[in-house]
């Protein structure tokens, strides 16, 4: 045994944890974070990132030029992170390491203008979108799906990825909704929120259910005994998670309040319950509900609490797969999500070793490596099931991308194996 006469040894030739950033400065780097990182093994993990942000914030401090230090940063630890924050979910000292390069995105977000506009002419953005998925299922039906996955293919790689790639996977354009004026009803009411993507994405070409999510989930809550209830303009509303995520906080918060009041307005003051059909925007949502009324849900949480007692399950033979999505697992409900879909098949799987999927909203289509990195082991894990479900409709893209099988909402399996209960 070596003993020390030094009364400051406990102090001396410690591990150097520079100050970086109020948001990380507490971490003790003991990389529990890394197993659920989407970009673990292909850039960074979260300790990672936090090391090479600190150790360029000290180089920075003494005066070395950090320039190429930054320049890899970039890549390394901006664009691939999927800035869902699961990290914050392992971390004991709760450090959410998507915030730190939210932040920083922020700082270099340029096109706040642009944002702003967007953010104003929202229903002329969902048009837009609409536009051009109709434009690609139209390319597909003339050149057929296995050219035009090559010749988009060919066209990203010229561009340098800055044209996504078109798949299969994609989806089609889905209807607008058109808000009608709610009847004098007895039935309870419930006040559905449909996310922008699935106001605009519909199914792929290849998937067995052709119908689009807004439909199927008023299907559902209709055999369930529901008035459904739209917010009014609701082409023009939207969370502001994509502007969130893009560094846009100013625009982000303002589409959420424009948001929270339109959801005031149709839940009569927080009366009615508030469907939200997707899991992200449930989630940023439910982190601006302080002080108000407001009794939101995402599919999971309005299933098993508003219609397991109106509706009879008989479970399905056919194998699912399940994803639970980054915000299912932020909104406790990843247990709850799994255990419906034991109520709905004979045969659930749910993939080992995949947290994340990284596809983080548009991330599949600008960084498809992140998505093509996270997901590396799905098609083996799901290669008995004949279809997956999840709670995002963005995340399905990747997800069926990566695993051959086509994953949509969980309301379709429900509504599939589900009829009313006799009263
Ligand atoms: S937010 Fe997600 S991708 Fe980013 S560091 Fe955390 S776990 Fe990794
Ligand atoms: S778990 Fe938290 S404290 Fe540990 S390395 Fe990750 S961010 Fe740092």
């Amino acid at each position: 045994m070596v003993l020390s006469e030094d009364p400051h040894i406990h102090l001396k030739h410690l591990k150097p944890l520079p100050a970086a950033d109020e948001l990380v400065d507490k971490c003790i780097e003991c990389g529990f974070c890394e197993p659920v990182c989407p970009s673990k093994g292909l850039t960074l993990s979260p300790r990672q990132r936090i090391v090479m942000w600190r150790d360029i914030q000290a180089r920075r401090r003494a005066g070395e030029n950090t320039a190429s230090l930054e320049q890899s940063f970039q890549y390394q630890g901006l664009d691939t992170c999927a800035a869902t924050g699961l990290c914050a979910q392992r971390c004991p000292v709760g450090i959410n390491t998507g915030d730190l390069v939210k932040k920083l995105r922020a700082r270099t977000a340029h096109h706040g203008k642009a944002a702003h506009w967007l953010a104003e002419h929202f229903a002329a953005t969902l048009k837009g979108a609409r536009f051009t998925l109709r434009t690609a299922n139209g390319a597909r039906k003339l050149l057929g799906a296995p050219r035009l996955a090559r010749w988009s293919a060919a066209l990203s790689k010229t561009s340098g990825n800055r044209l996504p790639q078109w798949t299969p996977a994609l989806p089609q354009a889905a209807a607008p909704i058109h808000f009608i004026p709610p009847a004098s009803d007895s039935r309870p009411r419930v006040v559905y929120l449909s996310a922008c993507v699935t106001k605009v994405m519909g199914p792929s070409a290849s998937d067995r259910e052709q119908t689009d999510l807004p439909s199927k989930t008023r299907q559902l809550l209709e055999k369930a005994g529901y008035q459904v209830v739209y917010p009014e303009q609701g082409e023009q509303l939207c969370c502001g998670q994509p502007f969130a995520s893009k560094g846009y906080p100013e625009q982000a918060d303002a589409k959420r309040q424009q948001l929270l009041d339109a959801l005031l307005r149709a839940s009569r003051g927080g009366l009615d319950p508030i469907y939200c059909d997707t899991s992200p925007c449930t989630l940023r949502l439910a982190q601006g509900l302080a002080g108000t009324q407001l009794d939101l849900y995402d599919p999971v949480r309005f299933i098993r609490t508003h219609l397991l007692d109106k509706l009879d399950f008989t479970p399905q033979a056919e194998p699912i797969a399940v994803h639970v999505t980054c915000s299912t697992q932020h909104l406790g409900e990843s247990q709850a999500l799994i255990d419906l879909a034991r109520l709905c098949s004979q045969q659930v799987i749910i993939p080992e070793g995949i947290h994340c999927c990284g596809f983080a909203g548009d991330k599949g289509f600008t960084t498809p490596e992140l998505n093509q990195h996270a997901l590396r082991s799905l098609k083996d894990a799901v290669q008995y099931c004949s279809e997956g479900i999840s709670t995002s409709r963005t995340c399905e893209i990747g997800l069926s991308h990566h695993s051959g099988i086509d994953y949509h909402g969980l309301v379709y399996l429900v509504d599939r194996v589900t009829r009313p209960r006799a009263t």
